[in-house]
């Protein structure tokens, strides 16, 4: 790509952790590309295809251009199965040190490319969470590194805040309940095994890597957050504050694409989920979904199956890694719910077009993991939530939903899902249902029949998330800034 224009160029490297890291940094490239500044998003050959989507489907008349760069991941040499350039695509726990030694090599390999570029060479990079590397190619060539971590500003506050304090080196007890009061008048209380990787004994990532991630998180020149001001309270300015760096809120990211997302062009899962919400009254139905990796026990599916299929509302449900169900719970399935769109409890097997879903008018409540993504999309869409943490930074996005914003009710999770960083390490849900059929049913009609507060809020954070992106909002300044900052 010739560069020919005086904005600054951005080259983003997304953290190939899982597919809900690359798609927001995706998308603000696709956003920093329509205030008219170059970008160049740079991932493996596995993830490539997933980008150029994404970039494809935006057109923006008077954007600059994006190009994706290709650069192979070593993952045969560090032992892992070939094709395997995402953390959720590792076959076990064992293999994570594997992946992260492919990954400082897949960084030697872009800094060899970018350095190699006579022309069009970086302003600025943006780089995932786990790009340590970064930072080095950065200070070589001169331009600031800001990192991208996929969490949200209040989040980060929290885990600035435990680093700084250290108060989860004294835990007594993982029950123990852990406060962290960086937002008063608002409470943040959290259980010690539901606090973030970060401070959780011996994950599978090796303490010297989260350390290594600390200190980038530490050395890097500013934070680029997909959340937008007048949502968190004034978190990003407390983090900024707190970090003495920039932090830009530039989102939602993912109100990027509304203007041109057609999912029923996609897939047939899509077309299917389309046309029957069209045929739901309004805000009549609820869309339960739990991300890109989150699996939940098969006992726990059960029960939350035999909710949805005797609860009052049409419901739409995602069902990751239905394949590998027992038998007796995919015989369940076939026969309690629909896959073909003729009944009351759609099941979606694939995936699921989850923004256009939530943007949906039939769409009154969002039972979500809180992974944060999923969060700020339901938040975008003015759809009140069911709260269903399963691990990382969930369980304070959790608290932010219920108990700073008031657009949700908790379905009442107290132990982690085990996951492939933390398998077997936190005495968290291996293969019981800690949460019953009734205990989902109550928290939906709290918000589907008592939650007229919350929906009226939820409503207005729809409103104030638009408002950002426009010319002179929030977002759209910071966005502003980052280039800027960058020149
Ligand atoms: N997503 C989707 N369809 C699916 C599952 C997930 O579009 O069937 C998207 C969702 O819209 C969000 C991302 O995947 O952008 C999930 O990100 P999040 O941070 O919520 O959770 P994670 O996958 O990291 O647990």
């Amino acid at each position: 790509m010739e560069i020919a224009t005086s904005k600054p160029h951005f080259v983003l490297v997304p953290w190939m952790g899982s597919i809900s890291h690359i798609v927001p940094m995706t998308d603000i490239g696709c956003l920093l590309a329509s205030h008219g500044a170059p970008v160049t998003i740079i991932t493996t050959p596995v993830n490539s295809q997933l980008v150029q989507s994404r970039v494809d489907r935006v057109s923006m008349p008077h954007a600059a251009g994006i190009a994706v760069t290709t650069i192979p991941f070593p993952a045969a040499e560090a032992g892992l199965p070939e094709g395997c350039e995402r953390l959720d695509l590792i076959p076990s726990p064992a293999m994570v040190p594997g992946f992260f030694g492919a990954n400082k090599k897949f960084g030697e390999a872009v800094a060899r490319h970018v350095l190699g570029q006579d022309a069009d060479r970086p302003s600025c990079i943006i780089a995932g969470m786990c790009h340590t590397w970064a930072l080095g190619l950065a200070r070589e060539l001169a331009v600031p590194c800001y990192i991208f971590h996929g969490f949200g500003a209040f989040a980060l506050l929290c885990i600035d805040y435990l680093y700084k304090q250290g108060r989860h080196e004294v835990l007594a007890s993982p029950d123990e309940l852990v406060d962290i009061p960086v937002l008063p008048p608002f409470e943040c209380k959290v259980l010690g095994r539901q606090l973030p990787p970060h401070f959780l004994p011996a994950t599978s990532m090796g303490s010297g890597l989260m350390q290594e991630v600390r200190e980038f998180d530490l050395a890097v020149d500013g934070i680029v957050v997909n959340s937008f001001e007048e949502l968190e309270h004034g978190s990003a300015a407390l983090l900024a504050a707190g970090a003495r760096k920039k932090v830009f809120a530039v989102g939602p990211v993912s109100l990027c694409h509304e203007a041109i997302l057609d999912p029923r062009a996609s897939s047939d899962d899509a077309r299917r989920c389309m046309a029957w919400l069209d045929a739901q009254e309004a805000k009549s139905v609820v869309y339960v979904s739990f991300g890109s990796v989150g699996q939940m026990p098969a006992a726990q599916l059960m029960q939350l199956g035999k909710a949805l299929v005797s609860c009052p509302w049409p419901t739409i449900w995602v069902v990751k890694g239905a394949d590998t169900l027992p038998n007796d719970i995919k015989e369940w399935l076939r026969e309690n719910t629909d896959a073909d769109g003729a009944g009351k409890c759609l099941v979606v097997r694939g995936w699921a077009p989850q923004v256009a879903i939530l943007d949906h008018p039939a769409v009154g409540c969002f039972m979500t993991h809180c992974g944060w993504g999923s969060t700020l999309e339901g938040v975008a869409a003015g759809v009140p939530m069911v709260t269903w943490p399963f691990f990382a930074e969930q369980f304070i996005n959790e608290r932010l939903v219920v108990d700073v914003l008031g657009i949700g009710v908790s379905v009442g999770v107290a132990r982690p899902t085990e996951n492939v960083l933390t398998a077997g390490k936190l005495g968290g849900v291996g293969g019981t249902a800690e949460v019953g059929a009734e205990q989902v049913k109550a928290a939906l009609k709290r918000v589907m029949d008592e939650g007229e507060h919350m929906k009226r809020k939820a409503q207005e954070f729809k409103e104030k998330a638009r408002a950002a992106l426009q010319e002179g909002g929030s977002s759209y300044i910071y966005l502003e800034e980052l280039i800027h900052s960058s020149v």
